[in-house]
């Protein structure tokens, strides 16, 4: 009896496609890819319904002849690489000869090239991995790819796509990736009629992220520049003491491809470390050349990741470019206390889960029938970040911005359930350069923005103005939070939108891992915590406080419980 079978062909494909295809942004990350290898000066890209409609790549690279035009849906064909040996050294992004071949799968897909404007052109239609038509054309030299409803064929994957705009911002960001990694390259992308980022060949780094993000943070940078045993590091990151609240702009490429490692972050923490303002993180823009032999890209469908030969040595070699560059800066070292966070929770403590601390009720006593004070007494504070509190249940070690954070959060959503958040004007208009991303996201949630205390004016580009902000904040502070909303806003995160505003604003409000506190702070802390019915975890999910059983210290102490 056999119970295996050969899958069916079309079967097969879907299921490789599938790999390398998930959402819209990797059809665009692939087309943008080969329009780059083709040596393209200049790519349009259009989208409809966040790409799950329409994609279109136009690029003025090379362009095919009429034989590579119906080759290059074939899986596994490729003009980039023939041996083995090329597989080891490969320069150029793509090279697997799979991507055309899995949209085709999963798409209707129509292809245009030439590859010699003064002989006619070439158009095929492909769908569902089935060849349509193949016909002459006249076209410029280059090629343009055509991708309409991804997926038709796969209700169930359809199905998982977001919605347009969540899918556009995938989009977008990703394409500000690829456009600072080719500053020689003009990058359209337009959604519909509407441009999303027009961003003109520039000279160099600098200028592109001038372009993308805006001169103020380019200002907060410094040149990177660095050159040992074959190892080659450039661009530009975080002139100290300045970084950014959140770790938006860390970007790495290998040999020219955007790569995400946590080799990469760990480099960045060791080499400024000290050196930031406290509760900043480094920006980076960051250019790794090695020899090609030293990197495997060949690691999965989606290219993504690669793997070095010696990660130690390009770890240090990423530290010592970044130290060899900053060095000369301002050293903080000395004044900022360093903050010792533990690596991990210590396995016998417990992560207090809100229903077991049925001592604080009213109805509770203690073991000698006297009733429980309402909440824990405060000691004091540990390592500025934690405040230790006792009750007879045992000692609370409790994390003052996560506790923070419940509290106000708590707060400000029982305030909106009476109206809108408290709000006040700004004196002096407040600017901000948005991001392509950013600038999607605040069209998209300015309702969401405004009743949380945000009102925003467009200036022309990306630049807007801030003309109201909640009550909670300075200029600097509501810029800062600004920007954080429309951060967590655009990530892939989900949750009630309005909710997710509120954690933000409470995150940013509260006070910080670090900071010194006054005793009648930390009581407040305390009190307002433990009067709160859900105490367990911050509105991101972390926990807030643990417990060390008495019963844990005194059986520690080899002592009777009494
Ligand atoms: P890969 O990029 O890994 O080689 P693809 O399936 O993406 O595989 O593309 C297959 C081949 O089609 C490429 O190797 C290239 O020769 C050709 N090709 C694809 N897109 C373009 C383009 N925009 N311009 C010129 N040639 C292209
Ligand atoms: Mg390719």
């Amino acid at each position: 009896m056999t119970t295996i079978r050969r899958l069916p062909e079309a079967l097969a494909q879907k299921i490789a496609a599938g790999e390398v295809i998930e959402r819209p942004a990797s059809v665009v990350k692939e087309l943008v890819e080969n329009a780059l290898d083709a040596g393209a000066a200049e790519l349009r890209i259009e989208l409809l319904d966040g790409g799950k409609s329409l994609v279109r790549v136009q690029d003025d690279g090379r362009g095919m002849g009429r034989e590579d035009a119906l080759l290059c849906f074939e899986r596994h064909a490729t003009s980039k690489i023939g041996d083995e040996e090329d597989l080891a050294r490969i320069a150029t992004l793509g090279f697997r000869g799979e991507a055309l071949a899995s949209i085709a799968a999963v798409a209707r897909v129509v292809l245009k090239t030439s590859d010699d404007a003064a002989h006619p052109g070439t158009a095929v239609e492909q769908e569902a991995g089935e060849r349509r038509s193949v016909s002459d054309i006249s076209f410029p030299r280059g090629t343009s790819v055509e991708v309409r409803d991804l997926f038709f064929n796969l209700p169930a994957r359809r199905k998982f796509l977001r919605s347009g705009s969540s899918e556009l911002t995938v989009i977008a960001k990703q394409m500000t990736v690829v456009a600072l990694g080719h500053p020689g390259v003009r990058f359209h992308v337009l959604h519909g009629k509407r441009e999303i980022l027009n961003a003109p060949a520039v000279a160099g780094l600098r200028e592109r992220v001038f372009q993308l993000f805006g001169k103020s943070v380019l200002d907060r940078l410094v040149e990177v520049s660095f050159e040992e045993a074959g190892y080659r590091l450039g661009g530009l990151a975080s002139r100290p003491p300045r970084g950014k609240a959140d770790r938006a702009h860390q970007f790495f490429f290998v040999n020219g491809r955007p790569v995400r490692d946590r080799l990469f972050q760990a480099a960045l923490n060791q080499a400024f470390r000290g050196l930031l303002e406290r509760d900043s993180h480094p920006e980076a823009f960051l250019f790794l050349t090695l020899p090609f032999e030293d990197v495997d890209v060949n690691v999965h469908p989606a290219k993504s990741e690669v793997r070095f030969k010696e990660s130690q040595k390009v770890f240090h070699a990423v530290v010592r470019g970044l130290e060899a560059s900053l060095r000369g800066g301002p050293r903080i070292k000395d004044i900022i206390l360093e903050r010792g966070f533990p690596e991990k929770r210590i396995g016998t403590f417990k992560v207090e889960d809100g229903r077991q601390d049925s001592l604080f009720g009213a109805r509770d006593t203690g073991p000698s029938g006297v009733a429980e004070p309402p909440f824990p007494r405060v000691l004091g504070q540990f390592l500025m970040t934690y405040l230790i509190a006792t009750a007879d249940t045992g000692v609370y070690i409790i994390d003052q911005h996560n506790a923070h954070e419940r509290i106000l959060f708590d707060r400000f959503k029982e305030e909106k359930s009476r109206g809108r958040l408290p709000r006040k004007s700004a004196l002096f208009p407040i600017l901000v350069d948005l991001s392509p991303a950013q600038a999607l996201v605040l069209e998209e949630s300015r309702e969401a923005l405004d009743e949380s205390g945000f009102r925003v004016e467009e200036m022309g580009g990306r630049t807007v103005v801030l003309r109201e902000y909640p009550d909670l904040f300075g200029p600097d502070g509501a810029r800062e939070a600004f920007l954080a909303v429309l951060e967590e806003m655009g990530g892939d995160k989900t949750g009630d939108i309005r909710d997710r505003i509120l954690a933000t604003l409470a995150c940013k409000s509260a006070v910080k891992a670090g900071e010194p506190l006054l005793r009648e702070k930390m009581e407040y802390l305390v009190a307002e915590l433990f009067r709160l019915e859900n105490r367990a975890l911050c509105p991101h999910g972390r926990p807030i406080m643990i417990l060390i059983e008495r019963g844990q210290v005194e059986k520690g102490l080899k002592r009777q419980p009494n």
